[in-house]
C-alpha cells in the first residue's frame, strides 16, 4: 500500500498536457493563461486627470497666489482639444484628458474660483494629479504572464485593455457516479436498510466551488454490468470522473473491475491513510479516474486530498495541493493504528480545533470544518499546544 506522499506525486506524474482554447472573459474565471498577453494599447492611453479641478498652461512656479485665467472646460469622455497659453486653465473632472500643454492639475478644493480666474491655495509640482499616457502599462508589454490565475481583478485588467477573449488551458469537466443498492434519493421516502444519498451534490459542490464545471451527475446500483455501462458514457463525456463507493473488496464492489473493463489503467489502488484506505486512481489517454470511498467525510477528504487537486493540475495550475499553514493545537488527539490520518478541524485566531465526529462517515462537524489536520504515518498522538500540519479547505472561512 502507498503512503499518502507517494499517492500525491503518482497524480502528479500522471497530469495530460492540458489542452489551450480561447475563453471569453466573461467564463475566463479560475482559468489559467497558457501563453503571455501583450497589451494591444497604453493604458492610461492619454494623459489622464486623476482628480476634479483645473488643468493649468505655464506658469513659473506654480505657487501660492498663482492667478489662471479659466477657459473653458473639459469632461470625462470629451473630445475637446484646448491650447493653454501662460496663466491659462481648463476646468477637468476626474478621468478627462489633460490637455497637451497642460503641465499639472490642480484640485479644486486647493483652489479659490472668482469669475473666470482662479487663484492657486497651494504649490503644485509640474505633473501633479496626471495619470500619464501609459504609466500602467505600454502597448506591447507583457500585461499578463503566462501562467497566471486569472482572478476578478485579472479580468477586469484585461476588459481594461480592451481584450474580450484570452488564451488559456481548458478545464476538466466533471463527471460523477454515486454507486449503491442502499441509498435512496433525497426527497423520496427512505425505504428499509436504507440511508440518503448524500455524496453526489457534495462531490458536485466542492468541484463547482473550485470552478470546475460538472458535466453529469449519474447513478448506478451495485451490479457489474451496469456499472460498466455507466462509467463507459461518463467517460466519453467527462475529463475527470469521480465514482462513489464500491472500490472495496466487498463482494458488491464492482468498480475496480469496471474501470478495468473500460481500459483504465491503475495508477494506485489503496493508500496509507484514514479515512481513505481504498482510495482508487487511475488514467485512460487524457482522462484521469477516482475511486472515492463511499463513506461521505472519506469521500470528500479524497477530494480535497487528491481529486481536486489533479483537476487543478489538469488547468495548467502549479500550486494545485491544498495550501498548508502550521498551527498549535487546541486539544489532544490519539491516532488508533499507524496510518496517516486526516482530521476535520477548525483554524481560529488562537490555534486549531480538532472536531468532534471523526469517523468517515460522519458528516456534521466537516460542515463546520475549514482545515484538514494532517497526522503523519509516524506520528502517534498531538498534545495541546503541538504544532500540526494544517491543509486549509478552499472556500471555506
Ligand atoms: P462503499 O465504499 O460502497 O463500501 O460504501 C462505504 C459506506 O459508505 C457504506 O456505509 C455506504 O452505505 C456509504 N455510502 C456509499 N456511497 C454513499 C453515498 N453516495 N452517500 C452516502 N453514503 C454512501
Ligand atoms: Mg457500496
Amino acid at each position: 500500500m502507498i503512503s499518502v506522499e507517494q499517492a500525491k506525486l503518482a497524480i502528479s506524474g500522471q497530469i495530460p498536457e492540458p489542452k489551450v482554447e480561447v475563453e471569453n472573459i466573461r467564463t475566463a474565471l479560475g482559468c489559467m493563461t497558457s501563453r503571455a498577453i501583450e497589451s494591444p494599447i497604453d493604458l492610461p492611453p492619454f494623459n489622464q486627470s486623476a482628480m476634479d479641478g483645473y488643468a493649468l498652461g505655464g506658469h513659473d512656479p506654480i505657487s501660492p497666489g498663482a492667478i489662471f485665467n479659466v477657459i473653458g472646460e473639459v469632461s470625462a469622455g470629451s473630445e475637446s482639444v484646448f491650447e493653454l497659453g501662460s496663466g491659462q486653465a481648463v476646468r477637468i473632472f476626474t478621468g478627462a484628458a489633460v490637455p497637451e500643454t497642460a503641465q499639472a492639475v490642480v484640485m479644486q478644493e486647493q483652489t479659490v474660483r472668482e469669475g473666470d480666474t482662479i487663484e492657486i491655495l497651494q504649490p503644485l509640482k509640474t505633473g501633479a494629479n496626471i495619470r500619464q499616457r501609459g504609466e500602467e502599462i505600454r502597448r506591447g508589454q507583457i500585461a499578463l504572464e503566462k501562467h497566471t490565475l486569472l482572478n476578478p481583478a485579472a479580468l477586469g485588467f484585461l476588459s481594461g485593455l480592451g481584450l474580450t477573449a484570452v488564451e488559456v488551458y481548458a478545464k476538466p469537466i466533471i463527471g460523477i457516479l454515486a454507486t449503491g443498492d442502499e441509498l435512496t434519493t433525497p426527497g423520496q421516502p427512505l425505504k428499509p436498510g436504507h440511508i440518503y444519498e448524500s455524496n453526489a451534490a457534495m462531490l458536485a459542490a466542492a468541484m463547482e466551488q473550485n470552478g470546475f464545471p460538472v458535466a453529469e451527475i449519474n447513478r448506478v446500483e451495485d451490479l457489474a454490468e451496469a456499472t460498466v455501462e455507466k462509467l463507459r458514457g461518463l467517460a466519453d463525456r467527462a475529463d475527470l470522473i469521480l465514482v462513489s463507493g464500491g472500490i472495496s473488496v466487498g463482494d458488491y464492489d464492482h468498480v475496480e473491475n469496471a474501470m478495468e473493463q473500460i481500459g483504465v489503467q491503475t495508477v494506485f489502488h489503496k493508500v496509507n491513510q484514514k479515512p481513505g484506505k481504498p482510495l482508487f486512481f487511475g488514467r485512460r489517454d487524457r482522462k484521469l479516474f477516482f475511486g472515492l470511498p463511499g463513506n461521505p467525510a472519506a469521500a470528500l477528504t479524497s477530494l480535497y486530498e487528491y481529486a481536486l487537486p489533479a483537476a487543478r493540475l489538469m488547468s495548467g495550475r502549479q500550486d494545485a495541493f491544498l495550501k498548508a499553514e502550521t498551527h498549535r493545537a487546541k486539544n489532544e488527539f490519539h491516532k488508533k493504528g499507524d496510518r496517516a490520518q486526516f482530521l476535520k478541524a477548525r483554524v481560529t485566531e488562537d490555534g486549531v480545533h480538532i472536531l468532534e465526529h471523526q469517523s468517515s462517515a460522519m458528516l456534521r462537524s466537516f460542515a463546520g470544518a475549514n482545515a484538514l489536520v494532517y497526522v503523519p504515518a509516524s506520528q502517534q498522538s498531538i498534545a495541546p499546544g503541538d504544532e500540526v500540519e494544517c491543509h486549509l479547505l478552499p472556500g471555506m472561512d
